[in-house]
Protein backbone atom coordinates (compact mmCIF):
# COMPACT_ATOMS: atom_id res chain seq x y z
CA UNK A 1 0.00 0.00 0.00
CA UNK A 2 1.37 3.36 -1.00
CA UNK A 3 1.86 6.41 1.50
CA UNK A 4 -1.09 8.12 0.62
CA UNK A 5 -2.43 9.86 4.36
CA UNK A 6 -6.45 9.40 3.01
CA UNK A 7 -7.95 6.97 0.75
CA UNK A 8 -11.30 8.30 -0.56
CA UNK A 9 -13.85 5.48 -1.09
CA UNK A 10 -16.68 6.94 -3.19
CA UNK A 11 -20.12 5.11 -2.76
CA UNK A 12 -22.26 7.21 -4.93
CA UNK A 13 -23.32 4.84 -6.76
CA UNK A 14 -24.26 2.36 -4.47
CA UNK A 15 -25.80 3.88 -1.09
CA UNK A 16 -25.96 7.27 -3.01
CA UNK A 17 -28.41 5.64 -5.42
CA UNK A 18 -30.46 4.83 -2.31
CA UNK A 19 -30.93 8.25 -2.08
CA UNK A 20 -34.70 9.76 -2.89
CA UNK A 21 -34.43 11.55 -6.83
CA UNK A 22 -30.93 10.10 -6.92
CA UNK A 23 -31.63 7.49 -10.28
CA UNK A 24 -28.74 6.53 -12.61
CA UNK A 25 -28.59 4.72 -15.50
CA UNK A 26 -26.37 1.61 -16.45
CA UNK A 27 -24.59 4.76 -18.60
CA UNK A 28 -24.90 7.18 -16.09
CA UNK A 29 -22.70 4.96 -13.46
CA UNK A 30 -20.05 4.14 -15.94
CA UNK A 31 -19.99 7.93 -17.09
CA UNK A 32 -19.51 8.85 -13.64
CA UNK A 33 -17.07 5.82 -12.59
CA UNK A 34 -14.96 7.01 -15.21
CA UNK A 35 -14.64 10.76 -13.73
CA UNK A 36 -14.17 9.62 -10.28
CA UNK A 37 -11.33 7.77 -11.79
CA UNK A 38 -10.00 10.44 -13.61
CA UNK A 39 -10.55 12.79 -10.28
CA UNK A 40 -8.09 10.60 -8.46
CA UNK A 41 -10.62 8.55 -6.29
CA UNK A 42 -9.09 5.54 -5.08
CA UNK A 43 -12.02 3.40 -4.53
CA UNK A 44 -15.49 3.09 -6.59
CA UNK A 45 -18.34 1.09 -4.83
CA UNK A 46 -19.92 0.21 -7.91
CA UNK A 47 -23.24 -1.65 -6.35
CA UNK A 48 -24.37 -4.67 -4.76
CA UNK A 49 -24.45 -7.61 -7.10
CA UNK A 50 -26.68 -9.95 -5.06
CA UNK A 51 -29.69 -7.18 -4.92
CA UNK A 52 -30.13 -6.79 -8.58
CA UNK A 53 -29.29 -7.56 -11.90
CA UNK A 54 -29.02 -4.36 -13.01
CA UNK A 55 -25.53 -3.65 -10.90
CA UNK A 56 -24.12 -7.50 -12.37
CA UNK A 57 -24.71 -5.90 -15.68
CA UNK A 58 -23.06 -2.77 -14.53
CA UNK A 59 -19.85 -4.79 -13.51
CA UNK A 60 -19.78 -6.50 -16.69
CA UNK A 61 -20.07 -3.43 -18.74
CA UNK A 62 -17.70 -1.57 -16.15
CA UNK A 63 -14.13 -4.60 -17.12
CA UNK A 64 -14.65 -2.23 -20.37
CA UNK A 65 -13.46 0.88 -18.48
CA UNK A 66 -10.07 2.06 -18.68
CA UNK A 67 -9.58 2.67 -15.12
CA UNK A 68 -6.46 4.40 -15.06
CA UNK A 69 -5.98 5.01 -10.81
CA UNK A 70 -9.37 3.71 -9.02
CA UNK A 71 -10.07 0.31 -7.88
CA UNK A 72 -13.82 -0.74 -8.46
CA UNK A 73 -15.39 -2.49 -5.62
CA UNK A 74 -18.19 -4.73 -5.23
CA UNK A 75 -20.75 -4.41 -2.25
CA UNK A 76 -22.35 -7.43 -0.50
CA UNK A 77 -23.58 -8.75 3.27
CA UNK A 78 -21.46 -11.98 4.76
CA UNK A 79 -22.47 -15.37 4.38
CA UNK A 80 -26.05 -16.17 5.65
CA UNK A 81 -26.11 -17.64 8.83
CA UNK A 82 -25.80 -22.08 8.90
CA UNK A 83 -24.63 -21.93 5.35
CA UNK A 84 -21.53 -22.99 4.28
CA UNK A 85 -19.96 -19.56 2.34
CA UNK A 86 -19.08 -21.24 -0.68
CA UNK A 87 -22.49 -22.34 -0.80
CA UNK A 88 -23.51 -18.75 -0.24
CA UNK A 89 -24.92 -17.27 -3.89
CA UNK A 90 -25.05 -13.48 -2.71
CA UNK A 91 -20.94 -14.65 -1.87
CA UNK A 92 -21.17 -15.81 -5.35
CA UNK A 93 -21.97 -13.23 -6.89
CA UNK A 94 -19.85 -11.40 -5.27
CA UNK A 95 -17.01 -12.70 -6.75
CA UNK A 96 -18.00 -13.35 -10.18
CA UNK A 97 -18.04 -9.59 -10.54
CA UNK A 98 -14.45 -9.91 -10.34
CA UNK A 99 -13.46 -6.69 -9.31
CA UNK A 100 -10.39 -6.23 -7.40
CA UNK A 101 -11.66 -5.33 -4.37
CA UNK A 102 -14.88 -6.51 -2.29
CA UNK A 103 -16.84 -4.72 0.71
CA UNK A 104 -19.03 -6.80 2.72
CA UNK A 105 -21.04 -5.19 5.67
CA UNK A 106 -21.75 -7.30 9.20
CA UNK A 107 -23.56 -6.63 12.29
CA UNK A 108 -21.73 -5.00 14.86
CA UNK A 109 -24.33 -4.45 17.29
CA UNK A 110 -25.75 -7.07 19.43
CA UNK A 111 -29.52 -6.37 19.55
CA UNK A 112 -29.28 -6.47 15.58
CA UNK A 113 -27.55 -9.84 15.54
CA UNK A 114 -30.08 -11.36 17.93
CA UNK A 115 -33.15 -9.80 17.22
CA UNK A 116 -33.06 -8.77 13.63
CA UNK A 117 -30.71 -11.82 12.49
CA UNK A 118 -32.16 -13.95 14.87
CA UNK A 119 -28.66 -15.94 15.43
CA UNK A 120 -25.88 -16.24 18.25
CA UNK A 121 -23.41 -13.63 18.69
CA UNK A 122 -20.99 -16.58 17.75
CA UNK A 123 -22.41 -17.54 14.69
CA UNK A 124 -22.58 -13.74 13.52
CA UNK A 125 -18.53 -13.55 14.58
CA UNK A 126 -17.94 -17.20 12.22
CA UNK A 127 -19.84 -15.18 9.41
CA UNK A 128 -17.50 -12.44 9.56
CA UNK A 129 -14.85 -14.35 9.45
CA UNK A 130 -15.29 -17.22 7.35
CA UNK A 131 -16.91 -14.53 4.11
CA UNK A 132 -14.22 -12.05 4.72
CA UNK A 133 -11.35 -15.24 4.66
CA UNK A 134 -13.25 -17.19 1.77
CA UNK A 135 -12.82 -13.45 -0.30
CA UNK A 136 -9.27 -12.90 0.67
CA UNK A 137 -8.62 -16.68 -0.57
CA UNK A 138 -9.69 -15.96 -4.20
CA UNK A 139 -7.63 -12.71 -4.13
CA UNK A 140 -9.32 -10.11 -3.56
CA UNK A 141 -8.70 -6.97 -1.62
CA UNK A 142 -12.07 -7.19 1.52
CA UNK A 143 -13.13 -4.17 3.11
CA UNK A 144 -15.41 -5.23 5.80
CA UNK A 145 -17.62 -2.49 6.49
CA UNK A 146 -19.03 -2.47 10.28
CA UNK A 147 -22.52 -1.89 10.03
CA UNK A 148 -24.23 0.30 13.25
CA UNK A 149 -20.49 0.08 14.73
CA UNK A 150 -20.72 3.24 17.04
CA UNK A 151 -24.60 1.86 18.13
CA UNK A 152 -23.21 -1.71 19.20
CA UNK A 153 -20.15 0.06 20.98
CA UNK A 154 -22.50 1.86 22.80
CA UNK A 155 -24.52 -0.92 24.22
CA UNK A 156 -21.57 -3.42 24.20
CA UNK A 157 -17.95 -2.85 23.47
CA UNK A 158 -16.84 -6.01 23.89
CA UNK A 159 -19.14 -7.35 21.58
CA UNK A 160 -18.78 -4.93 18.73
CA UNK A 161 -15.09 -5.06 19.22
CA UNK A 162 -14.94 -9.00 18.67
CA UNK A 163 -17.02 -8.47 15.42
CA UNK A 164 -14.17 -6.45 14.13
CA UNK A 165 -11.46 -9.18 15.76
CA UNK A 166 -13.29 -11.82 13.59
CA UNK A 167 -12.82 -9.72 10.21
CA UNK A 168 -9.48 -8.62 10.84
CA UNK A 169 -8.38 -12.72 11.57
CA UNK A 170 -10.49 -13.14 8.36
CA UNK A 171 -7.42 -10.45 7.03
CA UNK A 172 -9.34 -7.54 6.12
CA UNK A 173 -7.21 -5.00 4.58
CA UNK A 174 -9.33 -2.21 6.40
CA UNK A 175 -12.20 -2.39 9.36
CA UNK A 176 -14.46 0.44 8.33
CA UNK A 177 -16.74 1.81 10.89
CA UNK A 178 -20.33 3.11 10.19
CA UNK A 179 -22.34 5.40 11.49
CA UNK A 180 -25.48 3.60 10.13
CA UNK A 181 -28.42 5.90 11.67
CA UNK A 182 -26.43 9.02 11.47
CA UNK A 183 -26.87 10.18 14.97
CA UNK A 184 -23.18 9.89 16.67
CA UNK A 185 -21.17 12.97 17.50
CA UNK A 186 -18.06 13.79 16.96
CA UNK A 187 -16.60 13.77 20.10
CA UNK A 188 -18.39 9.84 20.10
CA UNK A 189 -16.25 9.01 17.08
CA UNK A 190 -13.37 10.23 18.51
CA UNK A 191 -13.23 8.55 21.55
CA UNK A 192 -14.70 5.28 19.93
CA UNK A 193 -12.38 4.91 17.05
CA UNK A 194 -9.20 5.85 19.89
CA UNK A 195 -10.83 2.61 21.49
CA UNK A 196 -10.71 0.52 17.92
CA UNK A 197 -6.92 1.85 17.54
CA UNK A 198 -5.88 0.80 20.78
CA UNK A 199 -7.44 -2.84 20.64
CA UNK A 200 -7.13 -3.21 17.13
CA UNK A 201 -3.64 -1.54 16.06
CA UNK A 202 -2.85 -3.43 13.16
CA UNK A 203 -5.21 -3.36 10.84
CA UNK A 204 -6.00 0.09 8.72
CA UNK A 205 -9.31 1.73 10.21
CA UNK A 206 -11.66 4.16 8.12
CA UNK A 207 -14.92 6.00 8.34
CA UNK A 208 -18.58 5.33 6.60
CA UNK A 209 -20.87 7.98 8.06
CA UNK A 210 -24.40 9.43 7.52
CA UNK A 211 -25.91 12.91 7.50
CA UNK A 212 -28.88 12.55 9.98
CA UNK A 213 -27.22 15.11 12.29
CA UNK A 214 -25.22 17.30 9.75
CA UNK A 215 -22.03 15.75 11.36
CA UNK A 216 -21.18 13.29 8.40
CA UNK A 217 -18.45 15.52 7.28
CA UNK A 218 -16.91 16.35 10.77
CA UNK A 219 -17.15 12.75 11.92
CA UNK A 220 -15.02 11.71 9.46
CA UNK A 221 -12.79 13.54 9.81
CA UNK A 222 -12.60 13.68 13.40
CA UNK A 223 -12.05 10.17 12.73
CA UNK A 224 -9.21 10.85 10.54
CA UNK A 225 -7.44 12.61 13.56
CA UNK A 226 -7.64 9.57 15.51
CA UNK A 227 -6.05 7.29 12.72
CA UNK A 228 -8.67 6.83 10.47
CA UNK A 229 -7.16 6.39 7.11
CA UNK A 230 -9.84 5.90 4.61
CA UNK A 231 -13.22 7.89 4.00
CA UNK A 232 -16.39 6.52 2.61
CA UNK A 233 -18.82 9.10 1.49
CA UNK A 234 -20.41 10.17 -2.10
CA UNK A 235 -19.97 12.99 -4.24
CA UNK A 236 -22.01 16.28 -3.40
CA UNK A 237 -23.38 13.98 0.06
CA UNK A 238 -26.14 12.08 -1.91
CA UNK A 239 -27.66 9.17 -0.21
CA UNK A 240 -30.61 7.78 2.03
CA UNK A 241 -32.43 10.08 4.20
CA UNK A 242 -30.27 13.13 4.71
CA UNK A 243 -27.45 11.68 2.85
CA UNK A 244 -23.73 10.32 3.31
CA UNK A 245 -20.82 11.93 4.41
CA UNK A 246 -19.63 14.89 1.52
CA UNK A 247 -16.67 13.82 -0.17
CA UNK A 248 -17.03 17.46 -2.25
CA UNK A 249 -16.96 18.73 1.29
CA UNK A 250 -14.02 16.17 3.14
CA UNK A 251 -12.28 16.46 0.03
CA UNK A 252 -10.71 20.00 -0.05
CA UNK A 253 -11.06 20.23 4.14
CA UNK A 254 -8.50 16.76 3.49
CA UNK A 255 -6.14 18.87 1.04
CA UNK A 256 -6.42 22.52 2.18
CA UNK A 257 -6.86 22.72 5.56
CA UNK A 258 -4.81 19.31 6.74
CA UNK A 259 -2.68 18.99 4.42
CA UNK A 260 -3.23 15.68 3.16
CA UNK A 261 -2.10 15.41 -0.61
CA UNK A 262 -5.75 13.37 -1.75
CA UNK A 263 -6.29 13.98 -5.41
CA UNK A 264 -3.77 15.80 -7.77
CA UNK A 265 -6.43 18.42 -9.27
CA UNK A 266 -8.34 19.75 -6.99
CA UNK A 267 -9.60 22.50 -9.29
CA UNK A 268 -11.43 20.16 -11.08
CA UNK A 269 -13.84 19.68 -7.92
CA UNK A 270 -16.48 21.79 -8.22
CA UNK A 271 -16.70 20.14 -12.40
CA UNK A 272 -16.94 16.79 -11.14
CA UNK A 273 -19.68 18.41 -8.44
CA UNK A 274 -21.71 19.92 -11.48
CA UNK A 275 -21.39 16.60 -13.39
CA UNK A 276 -22.87 14.41 -10.94
CA UNK A 277 -25.74 16.80 -10.29
CA UNK A 278 -26.21 17.26 -14.33
CA UNK A 279 -26.28 13.02 -14.84
CA UNK A 280 -28.69 12.79 -12.52
CA UNK A 281 -30.92 15.54 -13.27
CA UNK A 282 -30.99 17.44 -10.37
CA UNK A 283 -30.74 21.10 -9.52
CA UNK A 284 -27.42 22.58 -7.95
CA UNK A 285 -27.32 23.13 -4.55
CA UNK A 286 -25.99 26.90 -4.54
CA UNK A 287 -25.19 27.80 -0.87
CA UNK A 288 -22.86 23.85 -0.99
CA UNK A 289 -19.35 24.49 0.92
CA UNK A 290 -15.94 25.05 -1.38
CA UNK A 291 -18.24 24.44 -4.99
CA UNK A 292 -21.64 25.89 -4.53
CA UNK A 293 -22.93 28.98 -6.79
CA UNK A 294 -22.61 31.40 -3.88
CA UNK A 295 -20.12 29.93 -1.99
CA UNK A 296 -17.44 32.73 -2.50
CA UNK A 297 -20.36 35.66 -3.46
CA UNK A 298 -20.48 39.09 -1.80
CA UNK A 299 -23.01 40.88 -1.23
CA UNK A 300 -23.00 43.37 1.72
CA UNK A 301 -21.33 46.76 0.51
CA UNK A 302 -18.39 46.33 3.27
CA UNK A 303 -17.72 43.02 2.75
CA UNK A 304 -17.19 43.71 -1.04
CA UNK A 305 -14.58 46.79 -0.59
CA UNK A 306 -12.63 44.88 1.74
CA UNK A 307 -12.64 41.41 -0.63
CA UNK A 308 -11.74 43.51 -3.17
CA UNK A 309 -8.98 45.05 -1.30
CA UNK A 310 -7.68 42.04 0.15
CA UNK A 311 -9.56 38.35 -0.81
CA UNK A 312 -8.55 36.99 2.29
CA UNK A 313 -10.25 38.95 4.59
CA UNK A 314 -13.60 37.50 3.90
CA UNK A 315 -12.44 34.14 1.86
CA UNK A 316 -11.44 30.61 3.72
CA UNK A 317 -9.67 29.81 0.87
CA UNK A 318 -8.75 30.26 -2.73
CA UNK A 319 -11.68 29.82 -4.63
CA UNK A 320 -10.00 28.73 -7.55
CA UNK A 321 -8.07 25.68 -5.58
CA UNK A 322 -11.48 24.01 -5.70
CA UNK A 323 -12.83 25.48 -9.41
CA UNK A 324 -14.83 27.94 -7.88
CA UNK A 325 -14.83 31.66 -8.21
CA UNK A 326 -15.27 34.86 -6.72
CA UNK A 327 -18.97 36.49 -7.13
CA UNK A 328 -18.63 39.71 -7.48
CA UNK A 329 -15.19 40.60 -9.39
CA UNK A 330 -14.71 37.78 -11.64
CA UNK A 331 -11.65 38.35 -12.59
CA UNK A 332 -10.14 37.91 -16.08
CA UNK A 333 -7.86 34.96 -14.54
CA UNK A 334 -10.94 33.15 -12.61
CA UNK A 335 -12.21 29.81 -14.04
CA UNK A 336 -10.17 29.53 -17.13
CA UNK A 337 -8.24 26.53 -15.44
CA UNK A 338 -11.07 24.32 -17.01
CA UNK A 339 -11.08 25.95 -20.47
CA UNK A 340 -7.28 25.25 -20.18
CA UNK A 341 -7.06 21.61 -19.43
CA UNK A 342 -9.92 20.71 -22.15
CA UNK A 343 -8.03 22.80 -24.67
CA UNK A 344 -5.29 20.59 -23.22
CA UNK A 345 -7.09 17.19 -23.55
CA UNK A 346 -7.67 18.58 -27.61
CA UNK A 347 -4.09 18.61 -28.16
CA UNK A 348 -4.29 23.03 -28.12
CA UNK A 349 -2.01 24.67 -25.88
CA UNK A 350 -3.23 27.95 -24.46
CA UNK A 351 -1.58 30.37 -22.08
CA UNK A 352 -3.44 31.16 -19.15
CA UNK A 353 -4.26 35.44 -19.68
CA UNK A 354 -3.81 35.06 -23.63
CA UNK A 355 -6.86 36.78 -25.59
CA UNK A 356 -8.17 33.89 -26.90
CA UNK A 357 -8.94 32.08 -23.30
CA UNK A 358 -10.08 35.34 -22.10
CA UNK A 359 -12.85 35.09 -25.21
CA UNK A 360 -13.41 31.63 -24.65
CA UNK A 361 -14.32 32.07 -21.12
CA UNK A 362 -16.42 35.06 -21.88
CA UNK A 363 -17.95 33.14 -24.23
CA UNK A 364 -18.67 30.43 -21.82
CA UNK A 365 -20.13 32.42 -19.21
CA UNK A 366 -22.50 34.25 -21.20
CA UNK A 367 -23.90 30.99 -22.20
CA UNK A 368 -23.93 29.75 -18.77
CA UNK A 369 -25.74 32.76 -18.18
CA UNK A 370 -28.65 31.74 -20.31
CA UNK A 371 -28.83 28.37 -18.81
CA UNK A 372 -25.78 26.55 -20.60
CA UNK A 373 -24.45 23.76 -18.41
CA UNK A 374 -20.75 22.03 -19.42
CA UNK A 375 -20.02 19.99 -16.92
CA UNK A 376 -21.79 16.81 -18.76
CA UNK A 377 -21.75 18.38 -21.88
CA UNK A 378 -17.45 18.07 -22.74
CA UNK A 379 -18.68 17.91 -26.63
CA UNK A 380 -20.33 21.33 -26.68
CA UNK A 381 -17.22 22.86 -24.84
CA UNK A 382 -15.19 21.68 -27.23
CA UNK A 383 -17.24 23.17 -30.34
CA UNK A 384 -17.43 26.51 -28.59
CA UNK A 385 -13.63 25.81 -28.15
CA UNK A 386 -12.83 25.15 -31.62
CA UNK A 387 -14.80 28.18 -32.96
CA UNK A 388 -13.39 30.28 -31.23
CA UNK A 389 -9.77 29.24 -32.30
CA UNK A 390 -10.94 29.13 -35.76
CA UNK A 391 -10.00 25.58 -36.65
CA UNK A 392 -14.04 24.51 -36.97
CA UNK A 393 -15.53 24.37 -40.36
CA UNK A 394 -19.25 23.98 -40.35
CA UNK A 395 -20.42 20.68 -41.79
CA UNK A 396 -23.92 21.71 -43.30
CA UNK A 397 -25.70 24.86 -43.03
CA UNK A 398 -29.58 24.56 -41.79
CA UNK A 399 -32.10 26.11 -43.29
CA UNK A 400 -35.14 25.47 -42.20
CA UNK A 401 -36.53 22.69 -39.97
CA UNK A 402 -40.43 21.77 -38.98
CA UNK A 403 -42.20 19.10 -36.84
CA UNK A 404 -45.46 17.70 -36.23
CA UNK A 405 -47.69 15.39 -33.89
CA UNK A 406 -50.92 14.05 -34.87
CA UNK A 407 -52.94 12.30 -32.42
CA UNK A 408 -55.61 10.30 -33.75
CA UNK A 409 -59.15 9.53 -31.89
CA UNK A 410 -59.50 6.27 -33.66
CA UNK A 411 -56.67 4.11 -32.06
CA UNK A 412 -54.36 5.00 -34.32
CA UNK A 413 -51.13 5.37 -32.90
CA UNK A 414 -49.98 9.26 -32.89
CA UNK A 415 -47.61 9.81 -35.72
CA UNK A 416 -44.78 12.78 -35.37
CA UNK A 417 -42.74 13.69 -38.84
CA UNK A 418 -39.85 15.98 -39.10
CA UNK A 419 -39.05 17.94 -42.13
CA UNK A 420 -34.99 18.99 -42.16
CA UNK A 421 -33.94 21.26 -44.99
CA UNK A 422 -30.28 21.77 -45.26
CA UNK A 423 -26.89 21.92 -47.69
CA UNK A 424 -23.91 20.55 -47.61
CA UNK A 425 -20.79 22.90 -50.23
CA UNK A 426 -24.44 24.58 -51.55
CA UNK A 427 -25.77 21.46 -52.62
CA UNK A 428 -29.52 21.03 -50.79
CA UNK A 429 -31.18 18.05 -49.07
CA UNK A 430 -34.80 17.91 -48.08
CA UNK A 431 -35.54 14.76 -45.95
CA UNK A 432 -38.74 13.65 -44.25
CA UNK A 433 -38.96 11.19 -41.41
CA UNK A 434 -41.54 9.79 -39.16
CA UNK A 435 -40.33 9.30 -35.61
CA UNK A 436 -41.56 7.37 -32.53
CA UNK A 437 -41.20 10.93 -30.80
CA UNK A 438 -40.48 15.16 -31.89
CA UNK A 439 -36.60 14.40 -30.98
CA UNK A 440 -36.29 10.69 -32.54
CA UNK A 441 -37.95 12.68 -35.98
CA UNK A 442 -35.45 15.43 -35.96
CA UNK A 443 -32.33 12.75 -35.23
CA UNK A 444 -34.28 10.52 -38.36
CA UNK A 445 -34.24 13.26 -40.12
CA UNK A 446 -31.32 15.00 -39.57
CA UNK A 447 -28.92 11.78 -40.33
CA UNK A 448 -31.04 10.96 -43.56
CA UNK A 449 -29.93 14.75 -44.91
CA UNK A 450 -26.73 14.34 -44.39
CA UNK A 451 -25.95 10.53 -44.87
CA UNK A 452 -25.14 11.02 -48.67
CA UNK A 453 -22.14 13.31 -47.46
CA UNK A 454 -21.01 11.44 -44.61
CA UNK A 455 -21.66 8.14 -44.91
CA UNK A 456 -19.49 7.61 -41.60
CA UNK A 457 -22.64 8.92 -39.29
CA UNK A 458 -24.53 5.75 -39.69
CA UNK A 459 -22.28 4.50 -36.89
CA UNK A 460 -23.13 7.13 -34.51
CA UNK A 461 -26.30 6.92 -32.36
CA UNK A 462 -28.38 8.82 -29.42
CA UNK A 463 -27.31 6.57 -26.28
CA UNK A 464 -29.25 9.35 -23.42
CA UNK A 465 -31.44 12.22 -23.80
CA UNK A 466 -32.22 14.53 -20.40
CA UNK A 467 -34.74 17.33 -20.28
CA UNK A 468 -34.72 20.22 -17.06
CA UNK A 469 -36.81 22.85 -17.03
CA UNK A 470 -34.79 25.75 -15.77
CA UNK A 471 -36.25 28.07 -12.81
CA UNK A 472 -35.85 31.90 -13.21
CA UNK A 473 -32.72 30.86 -10.18
CA UNK A 474 -30.63 29.67 -13.06
CA UNK A 475 -31.09 32.01 -15.73
CA UNK A 476 -33.21 34.58 -16.56
CA UNK A 477 -36.49 32.84 -17.37
CA UNK A 478 -37.54 29.17 -17.05
CA UNK A 479 -36.07 27.75 -20.09
CA UNK A 480 -35.24 24.11 -21.15
CA UNK A 481 -32.00 22.41 -21.28
CA UNK A 482 -31.44 19.03 -22.67
CA UNK A 483 -28.67 17.40 -22.31
CA UNK A 484 -27.83 14.14 -25.04
CA UNK A 485 -24.90 11.29 -25.13
CA UNK A 486 -24.21 10.71 -28.23
CA UNK A 487 -22.25 6.97 -29.44
CA UNK A 488 -20.37 5.57 -32.10
CA UNK A 489 -19.91 2.12 -30.11
CA UNK A 490 -16.06 3.15 -28.86
CA UNK A 491 -16.55 6.67 -27.24
CA UNK A 492 -19.47 8.74 -25.96
CA UNK A 493 -20.00 12.68 -26.06
CA UNK A 494 -22.29 14.65 -24.21
CA UNK A 495 -23.59 18.12 -25.84
CA UNK A 496 -26.26 20.58 -24.33
CA UNK A 497 -29.10 22.71 -25.90
CA UNK A 498 -31.03 25.66 -24.16
CA UNK A 499 -33.79 27.51 -25.28
CA UNK A 500 -37.75 28.79 -24.65
CA UNK A 501 -38.61 25.58 -26.47
CA UNK A 502 -37.80 22.22 -26.14
CA UNK A 503 -37.73 21.45 -29.60
CA UNK A 504 -35.20 24.23 -30.18
CA UNK A 505 -32.82 22.93 -27.49
CA UNK A 506 -33.25 19.21 -28.27
CA UNK A 507 -32.11 19.80 -31.70
CA UNK A 508 -29.71 22.15 -30.55
CA UNK A 509 -27.94 19.48 -28.74
CA UNK A 510 -28.59 17.01 -31.90
CA UNK A 511 -26.90 18.83 -33.97
CA UNK A 512 -23.93 19.75 -31.96
CA UNK A 513 -23.69 16.19 -31.54
CA UNK A 514 -23.49 15.14 -35.28
CA UNK A 515 -21.34 18.39 -35.77
CA UNK A 516 -18.63 17.23 -33.36
CA UNK A 517 -18.17 13.94 -34.61
CA UNK A 518 -17.64 15.41 -37.60
CA UNK A 519 -15.06 17.95 -36.72
CA UNK A 520 -13.08 14.98 -35.02
CA UNK A 521 -13.02 13.23 -38.24
ZN1 LIG B 1 -24.28 3.88 4.35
Amino acid sequence: MSAKPVFLYDTTLRDGTQGEGFQLSGLDKLRIAQRLDEFGIDYIEGGWPGSNPKDIEFFREAKKLKLNHAKLAAFGSTRRADTAVDKDPQVRLLLEAETPVVTIFGKSWELQVTEVLRTTVEENQAMIRDTVAHLVKHGREVIYDAEHFFDGFKDSPEHALATLKAAADGGAACLVLCDTNGGTLPSEVIEICQAVKKHLPDTPMGIHTHNDCELAVANAIAAVGVGANQIQGTVNGYGERTGNCNLTSVIPILQLKMNMAVVPHLELLRELSYFVDDVSNNPHFARAAFIGRTAFAHKGGMHVNAVQKLARSYEHIVPASVGNAQNILVSELSGQSNILVKAGELGIKLEKGSPVAGAILKRVKELEHEGYSYEAAGGSLELLIRRELGTYEKPFELKEYHTSFRQFRDGHPPVCEATVKLSVDGTPALTVAEGLGVVNALDLALRKALLPFYPEIAGVSLADYKVRILDGHDATAAKTRVLIVSTDGQSSWGTVGVSDSIIEASWIALTDGIDLFLQRK
